[in-house]
């Protein structure tokens, strides 16, 4: 999966979502906002409890992001990453009861398989994935097992080598100021801008100083010289965390 003809392919190009297996990424709307079984708020909804919302749910396939991709406001999705479908599914159960049906307990085939696999490759080489809103950003926090962080580093290494292929795409697949690695929380305020924006209240303008001097010490080296652009590229990203999980 790492040639130019695996993503710039005519399945990848006609890939749909969802696909006759279900979602493999979002937005995935919810039908039961609200909704919630009627339990103890403290006890976990069990897929039992999940089983018999009052408006048929979705269906997301096994073959995701594992990113909830599950709409919370218009087409802006949840995007809480997980680092397995156990954990995504509990995840989805707890915080958005009723939007997706349990998952079957069949194997997955290898059609499903495909499907999902094209799906999301058109997902991160059409850009989905780098444009998606998202109320929890995950360009830091989503599994390096996951196949959308996988495709889009394949993306990226082939526009560095194809020059047909960053023509007709692009060269940037992850999502702006995406890390290498996963980062503590500390270090992905380093997203704040280096322009002198006037901060819209007093408590971010302190988050903004304060990660404006982590990152010059961190870029002091290779990347000080472009600093000011990429700042100016994380910007409109960063007022996107603002509004979420991150403020
Ligand atoms: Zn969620």
């Amino acid at each position: 999966m790492n040639t130019t003809l695996d993503f710039d392919n005519p399945e990848v190009a006609a890939a749909i979502n969802p696909s006759a297996y279900g979602y493999h990424h979002g937005p995935i709307p919810n039908n039961n906002i609200g909704w919630r079984p009627t339990i103890d708020p403290k006890e976990a909804i069990t897929t039992e409890l999940n089983e018999s919302p009052p408006v048929p749910p979705e269906r997301m396939s096994g073959v995701n992001g594992l990113v909830c991709d599950i709409a919370v406001n218009g087409t802006q999705m949840c995007g809480t990453c997980c680092a397995s479908q156990m954990a995504l599914r509990r995840h989805i159960r707890q915080a958005h009861p009723g939007a997706l049906e349990n998952p079957s307990k069949a194997n997955t085939g290898f059609e499903e398989k495909i499907a999902g696999e094209n799906a999301l490759k058109h997902w991160v080489l059409y850009l989905g994935w780098r444009q998606a809103r998202y109320l929890h950003e995950p360009k830091n926090k989503i599994s390096h097992e996951s196949p959308i962080w996988r495709y889009a580093d394949v993306c990226e290494m082939l526009a560095s080598i194809d020059k047909g292929f960053k023509d007709k795409f692009g060269d940037t697949f992850h999502r702006q100021d995406a890390m290498s690695a996963p980062v503590t929380p500390q270090k992905r305020k380093n997203a704040a801008p280096a322009t002198p924006k006037k901060p819209k209240n007093a408590a971010p303008a302190k988050t903004r100083s304060s990660s404006r001097r982590g990152r010059g010490k961190r870029m002091s080296s290779a990347h000080a010289k472009n600093s000011t652009l990429s700042d100016e590229v994380v910007d409109p990203n960063n007022d996107l965390d603002g509004e979420g999980a991150d403020a």
